[in-house]
């Protein structure tokens, strides 16, 4: 456990058409935070999501290929490889009000979304490889 002062708080909007974990990583690492969290709302054209196979370790991704409302995307930033890397969930509704979730990945492209990025100071939080799950956690 790390306890950290909050530095910066950032709130923007992200843009039309771009892919939403990208827009998110590339803010953080022109704003240089290494160690944060950040949340989202707003709405994507198509989305991909993951699932994390316990038993396989690896993920299974799906695509949704529909306009969706962002009704929440929560992560947060850390290093990985000592580059600045975004870790986030987020969770999708239909025109129906139909919700469906998971690990956010790339191929999630921006309709709208208002994105906040809180800075956490001290010594920048670190993933590395844990061998009970498969998975890049903090260490
Ligand atoms: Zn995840």
């Amino acid at each position: 456990m790390t306890e950290y002062e909050t530095g910066k708080i950032i709130l923007t909007g992200l843009p039309h058409n771009s892919d939403l974990l990208e827009a998110i990583t590339d803010l953080a690492r022109r704003e240089k935070i290494s160690t944060g969290t950040i949340m989202a709302i707003g709405a994507v054209q198509r989305a991909r999501i993951g699932y994390y196979d316990q038993s396989a370790r690896e993920y299974r991704e799906q695509d949704i290929e529909e306009p969706m409302e962002i009704t929440s995307c929560l992560g947060n930033i850390s290093l990985k490889d000592g580059e600045i890397f975004v870790h986030a969930h987020v969770t999708l509704a239909d025109r129906e009000g139909r919700v469906m979730g998971g690990h956010l990945c790339a191929g999630t492209i921006i309709f709208a979304a208002e994105c906040r990025i809180a800075e956490f100071k001290g010594e920048s939080l670190k993933r590395g490889y844990d061998e009970t799950t498969g998975l890049s956690l903090w260490q």
